[in-house]
């Protein structure tokens, strides 16, 4: 289970491959959502801290999430392209859901309980191997307390880069 950055560092080196392999060039706008798109899966365990939920590992770690991501960027690109006429929705929907994907893949890969990659049902998937997703664990309050400053330092971290990409001073 890969944390903020081993995720945008899978996730640019998947893409870094795929540009390879299919002669492609990801634009600045791409890159943006593959990124994003490759640590969004994670909010869940916010959404579970903020509310008391236990969604972490279910919906947002699915391919239905990558599918309706796609869509929905899509969907918002194709209504922004009135206004902005270099929008690309169809390459963009694909950014964002390929970058959901490689974050599935990921947290597949190191192996048990690996995720529910086929919400809703309720089988935990890696990449070997499959059983029942188990309930969730319970940390102790201390973990937990450490667990979100590392968790804040991930996202201030995240945050720097997105700043650069959004100024334009970083190339993928
Ligand atoms: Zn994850």
């Amino acid at each position: 289970m890969p944390y903020a950055f081993g995720h945008l560092m899978g996730c640019w080196a998947f893409a870094k491959l795929y540009e390879k392999l299919r002669k492609y060039a990801f634009s600045h706008m791409e890159w943006g959502l593959l990124l994003f798109g490759s640590i969004v899966p994670d909010a869940d365990l916010l959404i579970d801290w903020a509310f008391g939920t236990t969604i972490h590992r279910g919906v947002m770690h699915s391919l239905f999430f990558s599918i309706i991501a796609g869509i929905i960027v899509y969907g918002l690109a194709t209504a922004l392209k009135q206004k902005y006429k270099t929008f690309k929705p169809a390459a963009y929907g694909f950014a964002i859901a390929l970058g959901i994907l490689t974050h599935i893949i990921l947290d597949m890969v190191l192996g048990r309980p690996g995720i529910r990659a086929l919400w809703p049902s309720t089988m935990g998937f890696w990449l070997f191997g499959m059983a029942p997703y188990p309930p969730h664990t319970f940390f102790s309050n201390d973990i937990v307390r450490l667990m979100k400053f590392a968790i804040g330092d991930m996202a201030l971290g995240t945050a720097w880069i997105g700043y650069f990409w959004l100024r334009k001073r970083i190339k993928f």
